[in-house]
């Protein structure tokens, strides 16, 4: 697993280096999310972080 700066929750913004992460595959992108909670708030509306990373 490399770490770089996509693992960053980009619904919170938490970095998650380090630290048990819940990886999501979104239209051939990752996301990494801390939490079921921010996945279900990235599910609500994909397309508002779909340019992660900024
Ligand atoms: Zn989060």
């Amino acid at each position: 697993m490399m770490f770089n700066k996509k693992n960053t929750d980009p619904v919170c913004g938490m970095t998650l280096e380090g630290k048990n992460f819940l990886r999501v595959e979104y239209n051939g992108t990752e996301y990494y999310f801390c939490s079921p909670n921010c996945i279900e708030k990235f599910n609500m509306e994909p397309s508002k972080y779909k340019n992660w990373p900024f």
